[in-house]
């Protein structure tokens, strides 16, 4: 199992967690005093992000802009077709 590196926001102190990669994102808290602890990245890099990017579940964002941009293409495509849009794309 890999380990994950945590430093706590309110101490600073930096802790190490074993855990699955598949809750890897999940919170982890000060084992000094409870506070929200923030990822590190600095070892292993099993994911390549940064240090602002906490770790929850973000391993695809780029995907949902896609999908969002697709979605935007498609709704201008039917705004020229004079085509309907499709319920819920209502302009606001
Ligand atoms: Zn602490």
């Amino acid at each position: 199992m890999p380990r994950y590196e945590f430093e706590c926001a309110t101490c600073g102190r930096t802790f190490e967690v074993t855990r699955p990669i598949a809750a890897s994102g999940d919170p982890a808290t000060c084992p000094d005093d409870g506070s929200p602890a923030q990822r590190l990245y600095s070892v292993g890099g099993v994911f390549l992000s940064s240090r602002k990017d906490d770790g929850r579940r973000s391993r695809t964002p780029a995907d949902a802009d896609a999908r969002a941009e697709a979605a935007a293409k498609a709704d201008a495509r039917a705004d020229a077709a004079g085509a309907p849009r499709a319920p819920g794309h209502e302009p606001a």
